[in-house]
């Protein structure tokens, strides 16, 4: 294990990033700027800002998103062999705060996975509500994307016997989602209806 003496300095304007150790990401209080704190990369993020009005504890949970491309290759299904399934290129969501248990990643992974939030109004600072903590590096959340990927497949009808592919997801920056919080988190955006 190792530890940092020296603070983390914004690498645009030089003040000193206040550090939560639970959250891998940094905000600047000064110019804004979002800092991945085990590289120190500037990270390009999105705020989106809430189109549902809930009478519950309210947040923004950091997403990270990859750029995905798969390449199917053959698969086996139930006793048939195809030569190709679903490839292709995608942006893969895969939500990072809130101590979610693995099905929950899933779940709302697949949620803004196949409807995903690109028309939602964005704005420049959290407002109402704090960030959940980012708990997710870069390099868990791209082998997230691969299994969201895969439950993908064994969903589909028939009995997924065997997959022969290729997959890459490259890191293309943090959305913060606004999400509201009854037992588990309901996305506070007007096209996900309940949960
Ligand atoms: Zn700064």
């Amino acid at each position: 294990m190792s530890i940092k003496l020296v603070p983390l300095k914004c690498p645009h304007c030089g003040s000193i990033l206040k550090s939560d150790r639970k959250d891998l990401l940094y905000m600047c209080d000064n110019c804004g700027t979002f800092v991945y704190a085990p590289t120190e990369a500037v990270v390009n993020v999105k705020i989106l800002d809430f189109e549902v009005l809930r009478n519950s504890k309210k947040y923004y949970m950091p997403v990270l998103t990859y750029l995905t491309n798969v390449e199917i290759y053959s698969e086996e299904v139930r006793g048939f062999f195809k030569e190709r399934g679903m490839g292709g290129r995608w942006l893969t969501y895969i939500p990072a705060g809130g101590s979610l248990p693995a099905e929950e990643v899933v779940r709302l992974s697949k949620m803004l996975t196949s409807n995903p939030p690109q028309d939602s109004k964005e704005i420049d600072s959290f407002r109402d509500a704090r960030p959940l903590p980012m708990e997710i590096t870069i390099e868990e959340g791209a082998e997230l994307a691969e299994f969201v990927f895969l439950s993908y497949e064994v969903d589909r009808p028939g009995i997924l016997q065997g997959i022969n592919y290729s997959f890459s997801a490259n890191f293309n920056g943090i959305v913060y989602i606004p999400v509201y919080y009854e037992g588990g988190y309901l996305i506070g955006l007007r096209r996900y209806g309940g949960r």
